[in-house]
């Protein structure tokens, strides 16, 4: 078992040696841990519906009437009917025919690729995209083409000089979960059409983020109809947990009977099902949660470039700054932790050596005066480490 160690310590040697730490949650964006309170900059609850009334009221009711866990698969006895109502809610929320829930949305992800790319068949990814895309790919059958991150010129190039017999599916992240910049999805379409490709766009930081009342990529868009699969997370915005793709009723059917992560786990349980659908409730009834998350993620980028820091990324809530060495990235957040911010760093082998970052996301349950100290600190301690 020495190859364990010999692992560990090498990973030591990096500078990238991770260990898990507790954080107790005291509200939607405060925690406790150690007897010392923080401040999160560092978490995917978007809109901060985790600690919505209505939504753990939901979550508590749904116990209360079903009990704890499912029980079961989905095609077995598990498919409780708060099922069908959270799945009918997001296809009308996405525009689509039908919806489908999957336990986590990294086992949609792999579900739904290793389910839809077949031997002959070839999926176009994008270099940046989650791992759980990556590894959907590689449980396919079907050949796997990396092209350059939002490189259009390069997806093309690969379109036309692949050599494909069946099927093509395009992949992308709507959002990229470490710059926060937004997949040229109008020119993917453009060229999915031209190659009669299919389109997949994994919109987990761009549900209650981009699009009219936070709808995602292909309504911020404009591409109603356009994408045949749209995945999604209920674990970010919608303060649950579970993945899902809406689509077509067809698509959804063939998942049904061929996508191995759907068919071979135990369903969600009643409450994390009910959390869903009451955070997307909430979310439908209140889209200036949205606006207001827009607002935080305007002010604190704004404010940071004006400071002169290297920021990357779009108009999204996920601001990266990028810092270089990991070990850099690691004293950052190590200061920032000791000011009371927790923020993430984020190093290889998750981004390319030198391109280490600290990662902060801002949400709408962050009030305008806990933002205004935060960029007050981030830029001291960004004075100490003469990064300006
Ligand atoms: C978080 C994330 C996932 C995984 O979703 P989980 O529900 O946490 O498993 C998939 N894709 C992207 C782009 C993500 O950011």
């Amino acid at each position: 078992m020495d190859f364990l160690t010999d692992y560990i310590n090498e990973v030591k040697q990096h500078d990238l040696y991770r260990a898990l730490v507790s954080y107790q949650p005291l509200d939607a964006v405060h925690v406790e841990s150690q007897g010392q309170r923080y401040l999160l900059l560092a978490t995917n609850n978007y809109l901060g519906l985790t600690h919505s009334l209505a939504v753990k009221k939901a979550a508590m009711i749904a116990v209360e009437q079903y009990g704890t866990g499912s029980g079961g698969a989905r095609l077995t006895t598990g498919s409780h009917p708060l099922y069908e109502k959270l799945e009918q809610q997001l296809a009308l929320f996405k525009g689509t025919e039908a919806a489908l829930i999957f336990n986590t949305g990294y086992m949609a992800n792999v579900g739904i690729i290793s389910a839809l790319v077949n031997k002959n068949d070839v999926v176009f990814s994008d270099e940046l995209n989650h791992a759980s895309i990556i590894d959907g790919c590689r449980l396919a059958k079907g050949q796997t083409v990396v092209y350059r991150h939002t490189d259009m010129a390069h997806l093309a190039e690969v379109l036309e000089n692949t050599p494909c017999q069946g099927q093509r599916l395009i992949v992308t992240d709507g959002v990229f979960s470490m710059d926060g910049d937004i997949a040229p999805l109008d020119q993917i379409v453009l060229l999915a059409e031209k190659y009669q490709a299919m389109v997949m766009v994994d919109d987990a930081h761009a549900v209650g983020v981009l699009g009219r009342g936070g709808r995602g990529t292909v309504d911020y868009f404009g591409l109603k109809g356009r994408v045949h699969i749209q995945v999604g997370t209920l674990s970010k915005s919608l303060a649950s947990e579970g993945g899902y793709v809406a689509g077509s009723q067809t698509l959804i059917d063939y998942l049904v009977n061929k996508s191995r992560s759907f068919i071979f786990s135990t369903a969600l349980s009643p409450g994390t099902v009910a959390a869903g659908y009451a955070a997307l409730k909430e979310l439908q009834a209140r889209p200036e949660l949205v606006d207001k998350l827009r607002h935080n993620g305007d002010y604190v980028r704004k404010a940071l470039v004006a400071a002169g820091l290297q920021i990357d990324g779009a108009l999204t809530p996920i601001i990266p700054i990028v810092v270089g060495e990991a070990a850099v990235a690691e004293e950052m957040a190590q200061q920032l932790k000791e000011q009371g911010l927790i923020v993430s760093a984020i190093r290889p082998p998750t981004v390319m050596p030198g391109k280490s970052r600290l990662r902060l996301k801002v949400s709408a349950a962050h009030d305008n005066g806990v933002l205004v100290r935060t960029v007050e600190i981030i830029i001291a301690v960004s004075k100490g480490l003469k990064l300006i």
